[in-house]
């Protein structure tokens, strides 16, 4: 029998492939096991494709290749990625400052350690039923190629963290990430595949499209090849998906509101609030955005802000700040995009306002109507509206998150009106006495994840929603008892 030179390459590749599958103890292995036919830019842009057509075949493609792979194998891509976001969190944040120019440094340091702390393989679990008649199992299988959207709020964290729970889950993940961050997210995607490849596994699990547009959107919507969509982003974004026909998780806008009554401590539910608000110039979506307080500790609150480093504005200065960061047309007051998620002191050195140290945020109080109140403005200036009791609090928190089903937070020492806000309002995540950003694992027990999918009801989304269900129904003599 005559073996052809391509049946011969296509032999040592599988010999290889078994080699490696055996081999679950080596860390670094010498070469790719697999090497892709299809070609990317270059090497230093593994998984970044000029088409988005290429990026979805090249992510159809590893899909295959992956699913010959072990979870222990999954494990090691997973972990030296983890490994290499804590290492790189310094680099990656400032590439994130500089493209985006939104944010701060400092933060998105945090954003990238919490991105390296999103769950794996270890929440993935086979259920199983037996009964007179058998045995039935119940294992999460891969869903496919999931097409993911990240937003210009959190490019890399988002790349990174939606990357580690769709491997995890068997997954091979194509983005089309928002445009004003392609650079940092081309890095990521490049890097993330370079890890794969040298761990010896298939070349483009990650794939994006060099210059994401919304043609590039609709391309990775509608592709049959796509089997799911998870989109990170705002309101307009997860409708379009929502619409496509496919399995799709939608995590859009939020505009967190605080509840906070006369039993909370409230030197600490300012110190939290603070905190909440403040991180990263306010860009991600569960941070604190509006403030209603019980009108009897009302100053107290207020005068504990300024001192944890807010900067108090009021009368005129809350018009003309109006005016600087929104504008108003037919359709209503929008936010000014070009104030989104700056530095405070830049608000305050646009309208000459002399400060003696750089504050925290902006704080000033306004009405209820307020466009402040009512618009996820993504901007470090919280207003902060009196209410005569918590009951109208809680009123005013459900109708400024607007049905957002996204974040709220409470403080108070009262748990029957923390259960009474908590029911009322019906957010995804509910955070009491802590910063919203307890919500997603920051000091809490809460799990850690970039997509909150409160339109589509995932809630915080890990590795278990990228998965389908799949039953292997055994029939007669499996059962032990
Ligand atoms: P966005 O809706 O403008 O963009 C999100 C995605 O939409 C992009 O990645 C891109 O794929 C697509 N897109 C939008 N405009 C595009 C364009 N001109 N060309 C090509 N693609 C385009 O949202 P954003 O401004 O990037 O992010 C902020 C919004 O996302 C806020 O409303 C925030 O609350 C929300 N968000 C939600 C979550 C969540 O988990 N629920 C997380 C982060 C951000």
């Amino acid at each position: 029998m005559q073996i052809s030179e391509k049946e011969i390459q296509q032999l040592v590749s599988q010999i290889v492939q078994q080699t490696i599958r055996q081999d679950n103890q080596s860390e670094v292995l010498d070469k790719p096991a697999v090497k892709s036919e299809l070609t990317t830019l270059s090497e230093e842009h593994l998984g970044v494709f000029d088409k988005m057509e290429d990026a979805i075949n090249a992510a159809e493609k590893a899909k295959q290749q992956y699913s010959q792979y072990t979870i222990k194998d999954r494990e090691r891509f997973i972990e030296s990625i983890k490994k290499w976001t804590l290492k790189e969190k310094y680099d990656l944040s400032k590439r994130v400052v500089e493209e985006t120019g939104l944010g701060n440094y400092e933060d998105k340091i945090k954003k990238h350690e919490l991105a390296a702390r999103t769950p794996g393989t270890e929440l993935l679990e086979t259920k199983a039923q037996s009964g007179d008649t058998g045995l039935a199992i119940i294992e999460e299988a891969p869903f496919g190629v999931i097409g993911a959207t990240t937003p210009v709020t959190n490019p890399s964290e988002t790349v990174i963290s939606n990357a580690i729970g769709m491997l995890a889950a068997g997954n091979t993940v194509v983005f089309n990430v928002h445009p004003s961050s392609k650079n940092v997210c081309a890095y990521t995607v490049t890097q993330i595949n370079r890890l794969i490849v040298n761990l010896g596994g298939p070349e483009n699990l990650v794939t994006m499209v060099k210059n994401p547009s919304m043609e590039s959107l609709n391309v990775m919507a509608s592709c049959p090849k796509v089997n799911m969509l998870v989109g990170t982003g705002g309101p307009g974004l997860v409708k379009a998906l929502l619409k496509s026909g496919k399995k799709a998780i939608g995590a859009g806008a939020g505009n967190p509101p605080v509840v906070v009554d006369e039993t909370a401590n409230i030197q600490k539910a300012a110190r939290d609030i603070i905190t909440g608000h403040s991180f990263d110039n306010n860009i991600v979506c569960i941070l604190e955005k509006e403030v209603f307080v019980v009108d009897q500790v009302a100053n107290e609150l207020i005068e504990s802000m300024v001192q944890e480093g807010a900067f108090l504005i009021k009368g005129d200065t809350i018009e003309s700040m109006k005016q600087l960061i929104t504008v108003e047309d037919q359709d209503g007051v929008h936010v000014r995009k070009e104030w989104v998620g700056k530095d405070p002191y830049k608000y305050l050195d646009a309208l000459n306002i002399s400060y003696t140290q750089k504050p925290k945020c902006i704080i000033c109080e306004t009405e209820f109507e307020h466009p402040f109140v009512q618009l996820e403005l993504l901007m470090p200036i919280l207003p902060i509206v009196r209410v005569e009791n918590f009951h109208q609090g809680v009123d005013y928190a459900v109708k400024a998150e607007h049905g957002n089903r996204h974040t709220a937070i409470c403080h108070s020492q009262n748990i029957d009106n923390i259960t009474y806000y908590a029911k009322a309002i019906n957010t995804t995540i509910f955070v009491k006495n802590a910063p919203s950003l307890a919500g997603i694992g920051v000091e809490s027990e809460s799990v850690v994840s970039f997509t909150i999918a409160g339109p589509t009801g995932e809630g915080i989304t890990t590795s278990k929603d990228y998965t389908r269900a799949r039953h292997c129904v055994l029939v007669d003599g499996f059962r032990i008892i």
